[in-house]
């Protein structure tokens, strides 16, 4: 996540002679002097897992869904920090933000799996917590799973797999699986019955109590309210109901 985060420690003459030691450790890169400490500065290397080019024909219809997806993403912004206060560290929206900015600013082309997976590694490097590579990975098998040749169905499948198989968290943990599965297991009857079952889905993870993500810290305090995880599974799936009805 971004912000700050500041340690103290009690320190005594031993202890400031401890951190003083040279050291070549990347993520201690040490103080001149403990007892006059600067800012250190780290670079950290960039991931250069740009996705290959355009494989098949451009497709346009698939871009705006993703567009519009990305759009609601942004402007749920504020409201999906809010409810993240409530359940876990107050960040799942401005990380969302970060991932739809990345795509808007600079949308992929290509086919739809090129598309997908364009979009999941924009998502790994700008989402981070434990949200990008989740969606990293939504997206990846979703892509894999259309250049292989499957249907949209199968291929929101094979991401939902690939998310719990990353993620560990099964239906009822009270997680965006919550919502992913279920759309999941509707999405051969359509894209109203996929919204509709991710909401339901979603609205569950109010009653349950979490046992993956930070929530499952809170146990009983995080009853009442709705994932926020889930929640935003909910929004970019109206969005992309949206989208396909304005084909
Ligand atoms: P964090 O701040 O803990 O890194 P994010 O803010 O990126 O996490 O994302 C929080 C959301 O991630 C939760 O609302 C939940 O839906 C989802 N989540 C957390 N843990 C898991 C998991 N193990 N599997 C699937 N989804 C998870
Ligand atoms: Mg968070």
């Amino acid at each position: 996540m971004s912000g700050a985060h500041v340690s103290l420690l009690p320190v005594d003459d031993g202890l400031l002679d401890l951190l003083d030691t040279p050291t070549a450790s990347p993520a201690w890169p040490g103080f001149p002097d403990a007892r006059r400490p600067a800012l250190s500065v780290v670079t950290t290397p960039e991931s250069a897992d740009r996705a290959g080019g355009p494989a098949g024909e451009a497709d346009p219809f698939v871009r705006q869904v993703i567009d519009a997806a990305c759009e609601r993403l942004l402007r749920a912004r504020t409201e999906l920090d809010a409810a993240d206060q409530h359940v876990g560290d107050g960040d799942l929206g401005s990380a969302l933000a970060r991932g739809a900015r990345a795509w808007l600013d600079d949308p992929g082309e290509g086919d739809a799996a090129s598309l997908l997976q364009e979009l999941s590694a924009r998502c790994r490097r700008a989402i981070g917590g434990t949200s990008g590579p989740l969606y990293g990975m939504l997206l990846l098998r979703a892509a894999q799973a259309l250049a292989d040749g499957a249907s949209w169905g199968d291929a929101l499948r094979a991401g939902v797999t690939g998310v719990r198989e990353l993620g560990g968290a099964q239906p009822g943990d009270g997680t965006m699986v919550d919502a992913l599965q279920p759309a999941a297991d509707a999405a051969d009857s359509g894209i109203d019955a996929v919204v509709t079952a991710a909401r339901e889905g979603a609205a569950r993870t109010s009653d349950a109590v979490a046992t993956k993500g930070r929530a499952s810290y809170l146990g009983e305090r995080a009853k009442g309210y709705e994932d926020p995880g889930a929640t935003a599974v909910v929004m970019w799936l109206e969005a992309v109901r949206e989208a396909m009805s304005q084909q």
